[in-house]
Parts: C-alpha cells; structure tokens; sequence
C-alpha cells in the first residue's frame, strides 16, 4: 500500500459542494488501496475575512493573537471535509497542527516548522483511516499556536509529505499547474509539463502564487516531488521534480513578476565599515524578509542603500531603518511602494550568456525604466515601475519566445 499526501486549497474547499466534490476525490484515492492524508486551507476567503475583522478591532492587531484567529479557517474546514468523507462511507479523523505535532519556531504568522512527530497520523492511518490535517498552523514549544504564512497549507502537505515519507504529494489548487507566465496577462501562457525545485523556487518566490515559496524550499531540500494539479479541470498538471537534461535545454522557462515588494532607500550613508551589518542587522532582527539590495558608487564617502522587503512589513521596516539612520547619522529615509519585480527564470541560463542583456533590450524597447537589478545563476529580476509590470511580462514572455507554437528553445 502506498501513501499519499493530497492537499486542497482554499477556493476547493470553497462552499459545500466542494467539500463533497472533494470528500469524493479523497475516497477515490482510498479505494484506489493508497493511504491518504488530506491537508487542507480555509475555505475561500475567510482567512482574508478574519484578518478584515482583526483590523476593524485594532490597527495593529497583536502576532500572536493573530494567529490564535487566522487558525480558525482551517479548523473549520478540516472538520467539514472530514464528514464529508464519512458521510461517503470510509472512517475519517480531522486533525489540527498542535495533534498531528507540527512544532514551529515563535515566529508568529510566519513561522517555520522545526519538527515533526505525526505519530498521531501513524495510528489513524493503520486503523484504515483517512486522516484530514489543517493546513497553514502549528505550534510553537510551549504550544502558542502559530501560522506558517500566508499560502503555509502547501508547507504543511510537502512536510508532511517528507515526515511520512509518501510516494507522492498532490497539490490541487485552481490552476491546472505552473505556466511560463501567468495566463491571465499572457493569453498565450503554457504550462510547464516538469519544472526544477530550483526554478519553482524563483518562480515561487517571484510571485507566481501556486506553491508557497517554503513549500518548494522543503521539497527541494528532502526531494520530494509535487504535483501541482488542478481540482477541477483534471489534466496532467505540472510536476516540479529535481532538475534534468531536458529542463537545461531551455534558456528561459518562465517570466514571473511581484508587486508585493516595497523599496527602502536610504540616502547619505556614511560608507564605512559595519553600516550594512547595522541596518540590515536590525531588519533581520524583526524576522523580516529583505529580497534586493543596492549600495551606489560612494562619492565623499557618502552612500545610498536600497532594498526591497515585503509590503506588509514596510512600515515597519521604514521605522527601524530611521533609527538606525540617526544613530549612523544618514540623511534620509524614503519608501516607495509603487514597485514591481519582473524576473526571467531558467536552469538553462547557466550555460548562456547574454540572457540579462536581451531582458534588458526587451524592456528598454517599451521604455520601460529599470530601478533595481538582481541576478542568480538561473534568473535575472529587475524592479520597474508598478503601472508597467503587466506589460514588461508581456513582453518578455515574447522576446524569449515563451508563448504557444513558438519554439521551446531559443539560442541567445
Ligand atoms: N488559509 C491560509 C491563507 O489563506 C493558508 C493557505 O491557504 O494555504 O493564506
Ligand atoms: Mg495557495
């Protein structure tokens, strides 16, 4: 008998006929003779409602208190899923992160997990049992409970996944599976058959919003492969595995852009030694994320310093910088919110060279200004302007002939 972890997002589970919709494709699993653990979200939209109704109470609603409300959805959900399956005739048991042992770190509403018991999930499944675990939670060592971010549910299905050691973990969302650019601004978007840990990890964390960026970090770690699959259109999906010759025959295999990122500039830093350990010391400090970085040519001595950090941590991380900034004696403090990240993706760039330049071309070509480049061995990101993110996506998917009936390989 083999095992599977199935995970089913929020618009899946997202009204009552769903949840029967999947209860159903569950059991199929179970009478196919596969173990089944179901990870599952809160159905559509309430974890956005709950931190709606946080925010009408306070303005800055309290982390640990947030995870103690944003925890809810998934409970409601596991439990309505697990009847389901009842109802359908197999034994099924629904389980929160704190009974299945998911022990993260204190990072309240971003928290990574540290380990991982399931014992519990043990027992359930050799009693023939469907178990049904709620995604996205956890809980800390003297058992706060705490939220892996949001997206955390797919974290929760690949670690499960890689604890239970299963022979396959689906991911079933409302995309049939990871496209060359998102198909709602590129109409001639395909979808990726295979694509690496590596790539997905770009992509991921580009924006492309199919797995959470920490999902793909566990499976690429413990090689676990995922299939991304869609729950309502069927279709093969995409597989995202380890990376292989085909995989390096492409240049370009993906175009992805964010406009979650905020830019902190700080302008008139005195350039010595221990000023970028300081700033970004304390950044780090408050557990937030800092994605691009650039220092200018220092001229007097004075330099200025970007970075890009998520929006929802902007405010935050403004106010530290500008404490900092007195104490180092910078002069300035700006924030700027209106950015986007676009960024080119592929395992094929290792062996190409010129790959920047033609991104930089194909946006010059529109007009497009470029505030910030960053680049990997196997991606290239430029922040823009917001107002132009659809279009440098467009373009880019064309110039790197991305787009349907185009040849998948392009020489540069
Ligand atoms: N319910 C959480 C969210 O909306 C977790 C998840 O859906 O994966 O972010
Ligand atoms: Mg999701």
């Amino acid at each position: 008998m083999g095992l599977v972890v199935q995970k089913y997002g929020g618009t899946s589970v997202g009204n009552v006929a769903r949840i029967r919709d999947v209860a159903k494709k569950v059991v199929e699993a179970r009478r196919a003779g596969d173990g089944v653990v179901v990870v599952v979200s809160a159905m559509a939209g309430e974890t956005d409602r709950l931190i709606r109704l946080a925010r009408e109470v306070t303005e800055r609603p309290n982390a640990r208190e947030m995870d103690m409300l944003v925890s809810t959805g998934e409970q409601v959900s596991i439990a309505l899923l697990a009847m389901a399956i009842q109802s359908l005739g197999e034994l099924a048991e629904s389980f929160t992160g704190e009974q299945v042992g998911i022990l993260t770190d204190s990072a309240y509403t971003k928290a990574r997990i540290k380990k991982i018991s399931a014992d519990r999930l043990r027992e359930a499944l050799k009693e023939g049992k469907i178990a049904v675990v709620a995604g996205f939670q956890g809980v800390d060592e003297r058992r706060n409970v705490t939220t892996l971010g949001r997206g955390g549910s797919d974290t929760t299905a690949v670690a499960m996944a890689v604890a239970l050691q299963a022979d396959r973990c689906e991911i079933y969302t409302d995309v049939d599976g990871v496209y060359t650019a998102d198909p709602s601004i590129v109409p001639d978007a395909r979808r990726l058959d295979k694509v690496s840990y590596e790539e997905m990890l770009e992509l991921a964390s580009m924006g492309a919003k199919v797995l959470q960026t920490r999902s793909v970090e566990f499976a690429k770690k413990y090689e676990m492969p995922i299939l991304v699959k869609s729950t309502f259109m069927g279709g093969q999906g995409t597989l995202v595995t380890r990376e292989d010759q085909d995989m390096e025959q492409v240049v370009v295999s993906g175009v992805a852009y964010a406009k979650d990122q905020a830019k902190v500039t700080v302008v008139g830093v005195p350039d010595r030694p221990g000023i970028a350990a300081k700033i970004f010391g304390r950044i780090a400090e408050e557990n937030i994320v800092v994605d691009m970085i650039i220092q200018n040519v220092s001229e007097r001595g004075l330099t200025d310093i970007s970075f890009t950090v998520p929006k929802s941590d902007a405010i935050q991380a403004l106010e530290i910088v500008k404490e900092v900034a007195t104490e180092i004696g910078a002069q300035e403090v700006t924030l700027d919110d209106r950015i986007a990240k676009v960024s080119i993706v592929g395992v094929g760039m290792r062996g190409h060279s010129g790959v920047a330049s033609q991104m930089f071309q194909a946006l010059a070509r529109e007009n497009i200004n470029i505030m910030m480049i960053s680049t990997s061995e196997i991606k290239v990101s430029c922040v823009i302007e917001a107002k132009y993110a659809e279009l440098a996506v467009r373009v880019l998917h064309d110039a790197f002939g991305l787009g349907e009936g185009r040849p998948e390989v392009k020489e540069v």
